[in-house]
């Protein structure tokens, strides 16, 4: 992608509305405008984020075996009378009413609605277990949208609701959750905690919220720092075996945010205790027939006899993600993308637009890098260069290739990687084995 063609309105100024970093941040690298209190507008470069951060999401759950859907953002009232909760939803529903005086709401969550599939398609034991999922639009009319994508009030979740026959099918399919999300956090570079959790308004009596510890998050929370020293686990991650044994040796460390903590409970020492804010990424549930009772969500059993759903339901904030990667991985200059979320891998910068040799190089480079299926920004306005630099590192790209006419008589260009500061002569001759280096990372 080329600078001058780009629609990147990066901002100078910090803007007053934003009061925490990675709003801030959202704002000045040009990612989003807000459209109304809670409600944004992607742009370019900030909706390449959100797909790197749903494709990873997607990836992950069907790797463990969801299969992917697409439900509305608008349901029907009717459907929420059927499990109870079109009341007890209270102000954060947002309802509507069509021209024949129908209700109607934006989905703030899809239990229902995939239940109703499940009640209607699903009839014989056989076609258990399922778990499915969605990516989709949002609508909660937080009483405070605040902090940008943060706490919206239109966001973008990852839901998936898995079907079972029994409990213990169902205890399977939440730990596959479980540990598919330890994997889908690690791959964006943020470690996210799993804590005991109150199950709220979905109900039920297993649940885990994955928090990302920051001083801007929003929740009190209380955790063994072992937790801290684990990693997600890899790629051998074999989701038919028994997975009891590794969700357990993670939930096997206290871990509550303020909700749950429970100080007599809290068996851990003092100086391994972290005290700190957390932002909360993903909340896995557990919930048995809550919801398959009430909607009818039944099969035939291999006896004849009628076997009601196991359920549970799973929650990641794709857009809130963006803010909190932000938040984790950032400097006074701007963003540092994780290189697996980055909007472009490579930024070039040609120092000297109009210069024969700059250009053609540049040109080259842009090429080669394309060819090699690695995304690119290529800085190609006519601009001071103490500009461009600032703003490749406000827009966060891992690594920057710097090239200008006094390092091209030496036949080298400048290699910056965002994460480090650090800087690095690069020979023309060597640029094929470093882009090669790119594609493969
Ligand atoms: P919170 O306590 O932050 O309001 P929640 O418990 O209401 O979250 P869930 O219903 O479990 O959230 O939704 C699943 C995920 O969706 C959350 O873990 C969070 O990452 C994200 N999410 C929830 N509300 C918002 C919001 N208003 N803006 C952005 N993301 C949100
Ligand atoms: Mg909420």
């Amino acid at each position: 992608m080329r600078r001058t063609r780009l629609f990147l309105p990066t901002l100078k100024e910090t803007p007053a509305e934003a009061q925490i970093v990675s709003h801030r941040l959202m704002l000045r690298a040009g990612m989003v405008r807000q459209s109304a209190a809670g409600i944004y507008t992607w742009l370019p470069m900030g909706l390449r984020v959100l797909h790197k951060i749903a494709q990873i999401v997607r990836e992950e759950q069907d790797r463990a075996g969801a299969q992917e859907v697409l439900m509305p953002t608008i349901q029907s009232a009717e459907l929420w009378r059927g499990s109870g909760r079109y009341e007890d939803y209270g102000k954060e529903m947002l309802r509507i009413t069509d021209r024949h005086d129908r209700e109607l709401l934006y989905g703030p969550t899809a239990e229902e609605v995939i239940t109703d599939i499940v009640a209607n398609e699903v009839t014989s034991y056989r076609d258990l277990p399922k778990n499915l999922y969605n990516i989709q639009w949002k609508f909660r009319d937080e009483v405070r949208p605040r902090f940008g994508v943060m706490r919206g009030r239109e966001f973008l979740m990852k839901d998936n609701y898995s079907f079972d026959l029994d409990k213990n099918g169902a205890v399977h399919s939440y730990n596959k959750m479980f540990l598919a999300y330890l994997r889908t956090y690690a791959r964006m570079g943020l470690k996210a905690v799993p804590m005991a959790a109150d199950t709220g308004p979905i109900g039920g009596d297993l649940s885990h919220e994955f928090i990302v510890l920051a001083e801007t998050g929003e929740s009190a929370v209380f955790c063994d720092q072992a937790l801290l020293d684990m990693d997600a686990p890899g790629d051998d991650l074999d989701y038919d075996s028994d997975l009891q044994p590794q969700v357990d040796k993670w939930t096997a460390h206290y871990a509550a945010t303020d909700e749950m903590h429970d100080a007599d409970a809290c068996d851990v020492a003092d100086d391994q205790l972290i005290t700190a804010r957390g932002i909360e990424v993903g909340h896995i549930f557990y919930f048995g027939t809550k919801y398959s009772e009430p909607l009818g969500a039944a099969v035939q059993g291999p006896d004849g006899q009628k076997i009601t759903l196991e359920m549970g339901s799973y929650g990641i904030g794709v857009s809130r993600l963006v803010g909190a990667i932000i938040e984790a991985s950032h400097d006074d200059n701007g963003i540092i993308w994780p290189e697996s979320v980055a909007p472009w891998t490579v930024g070039l910068i040609n120092l000297k637009v109009g210069d024969a040799d700059c250009d053609a190089t540049c040109e080259r480079i842009y090429a080669d890098l394309g060819a090699a299926g690695v995304e690119v920004l290529y800085d190609d306005r006519d601009e001071r260069a103490g500009g461009k630099f600032a703003d490749m590192d406000l827009v966060g790209i891992p690594w920057q290739l710097t090239v200008g006419p006094r390092g091209l008589k030496d036949g080298k260009v400048e290699v910056k990687h965002r994460a480090d500061g650090e800087k690095s002569e690069l020979a023309i001759d060597a640029l094929g084995d470093w882009i090669d280096a790119r594609a493969k990372s």
